[in-house]
């Protein structure tokens, strides 16, 4: 289970005491699991179904959850988007969607540069709340393996939350128009949703007219997941499951590998490739066909249905040229896995003002992009992986709010990327909507 100590692990922080790091570990290793290893079955099962064409993900959450923001509120608001989106996608589309957030364990950031300068100072990187602060001081840029710890416990409390509100009522369909209720007059997104809502409601009514009322609409089925960044954290929340003594990852019901950690030979590769887990890849603009072949053979040699999402993050730019070969190539050696589209992280850039942004626009026409390769090859396109939050932040421009560079300073929250706001995650989900109909 830990071979992937004798390899290169990228981004892991450079801890200045291995003996808090042992200790916090070893506290670590004594907690009880925060997801059950047959929940990651379900999901992967689920995702199986996506692969196959008969259902689509929605992710989507923060870049970078924080300590700060364990809140009721900023959890509801989260979740409630979530929901939202998901009805959208649900009703529009006439499509099971598999809903996962970037959420309870999203806490550690890989960064491009180990530092930060900002006037003539330098600091190590922020790497996220699991690693050490945001605040540019040297003290609180000094890795603190005990925020592992914290880690854990703000995961717990959000899952504990998330569970509660997915199972006890609150996500019951019925609520279809209570989840838009503050939303609704402010933005044309809101008005726009309490229309598919109405729709929602009296089917509703028609089918309890009808004399039945699943067990279904009263509460969702909901992951969590996260990048399985900070392997010494990962590997301390992996246990073998009691059923079938294989080891699962029990920090969250599905986990992936970022863009900047997908080495071959790299230790994140071999880590994964030993967990019993749903895992995704990302794959950037340079991930070539043999390299896409290569994945598959190291972390899913059984070709399992279900157990390896390729998240696709190419940038609106490019992934025209770009992902028809990747496709092209997994398709012809027979495998079906789940393809889904991470639209951001390929578009962004820094706004004049200095903020880093994504234009809602790149967004859209990165999806667009990515149905239009998928409806030429005939094959599935089976979700969409986006930086989100439920609270009206500024922090992308465009969007049917219209966002302008000079809004950014407004409210811009993020500890790292630039995050969707509520008006702009509904819009988002409207048009992945209609793009899937055009597809069937
Ligand atoms: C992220 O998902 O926040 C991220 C860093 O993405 P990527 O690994 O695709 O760059
Ligand atoms: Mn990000």
């Amino acid at each position: 289970m830990d071979t992937w100590r004798k390899l290169t692990a990228k981004q892991q922080p450079s801890w200045p005491d291995a003996g808090e790091l042992t200790r916090a570990a070893a506290e670590l290793r004594s907690y009880p699991p925060l997801v059950f290893a047959g929940e990651c079955d379900l999901l992967k099962e689920r995702i199986a179904a996506v692969a196959r064409g008969e259902a689509f993900i929605l992710q989507g959450g923060d870049c970078a959850e924080t300590f700060d923001a364990v809140t009721a509120d900023a959890i509801r608001n989260k979740l409630k988007t979530l929901l939202q989106m998901a009805a959208v996608l649900t009703y529009a589309a006439s499509v099971p969607v598999v809903k996962i957030g970037r959420i309870a364990g999203q806490y550690g950031k890989p960064r491009s540069k180990d530092t930060e300068t900002r006037d003539g100072v330098t600091l190590p990187a922020y790497r996220g709340d699991s690693v050490n602060g945001f605040e540019f001081t040297p003290d609180a840029r000094i890795p603190d393996p005990w925020r592992m710890v914290r880690m854990y416990h703000s995961s717990a409390a959000t899952l504990n939350l998330v569970r509660a509100f997915t199972t006890g009522g609150y996500a019951d369909l019925r609520q279809v128009h209570a989840w838009n209720q503050d939303f609704v007059a402010s933005s044309p997104a809101g008005e726009r949703y309490e229309v598919l809502a109405g729709e929602i409601e009296r089917a509703l009514r028609f089918m309890e007219a009808c004399g039945t009322d699943p067990e279904e609409l009263r509460s969702v089925e909901f992951f969590s997941s996260h990048e399985g960044l900070l392997l010494e954290y990962e590997s301390a929340l992996t246990r073998i499951d009691s059923r079938t003594r294989e080891p699962y990852n029990t920090s969250a019901h599905f986990v992936w590998i970022g863009e900047r950690t997908r080495d071959l030979d790299g230790a994140h590769v071999d880590y994964f490739s030993k967990i019993r887990n749903p895992i995704g890849i990302k794959l950037g603009p340079t991930t070539s066909p043999d390299a896409a072949i290569s994945y598959l053979d190291k972390l899913d040699p059984h070709r399992e249905p279900g157990r390896l999402t390729f998240v696709v993050r190419m940038g609106a730019g490019v992934v025209r040229d770009k992902l028809p070969a990747l496709i092209e190539k997994v398709t012809s050696e027979g495998h079906q896995v789940a393809w889904i589209c991470d639209p951001m992280h390929g578009n962004t850039f820094e706004a004049p003002s200095g903020h880093k942004t994504r234009r809602f626009d790149d967004v859209l026409d990165e999806v667009k992009g990515f149905f239009e390769v998928h409806r030429g090859l005939g094959s599935h396109p089976g979700g969409i992986h986006v930086e989100l939050t439920g609270d009206d932040v500024t922090e992308c421009v465009g969007g049917g709010d219209e966002i302008v560079f000079d809004d950014l300073g407004t409210r811009y929250e993020s500890a790292c990327d630039p995050r969707l706001n509520r008006s702009q995650s509904l819009d988002l989900a409207f048009l992945v909507a209609e793009m899937y109909r055009e597809t069937r």
